[in-house]
């Protein structure tokens, strides 16, 4: 764990955005939004990072 821009309250796995840490798997951003894909959500795959970026 050396991130010095991780933001330890965004937890993420997906290195393929260009705001994830990169040597760790925290967010850079300070904030995220977070939506729905689906028009009635039941499980954690039907939420989605709506700030996801590709790198
Ligand atoms: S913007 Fe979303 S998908 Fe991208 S690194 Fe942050 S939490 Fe992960």
């Amino acid at each position: 764990m050396n991130c010095a821009n991780g933001n330890k309250s965004i937890r993420c796995s997906v290195e393929q955005c260009r705001h994830h840490c990169g040597n760790a798997n925290y967010c850079t951003l300070d904030t995220v939004s977070i939506g729905t894909h689906e028009p009635n959500p039941t499980e954690a795959k039907c939420v989605d990072c709506n700030s996801f970026e590709k790198k």
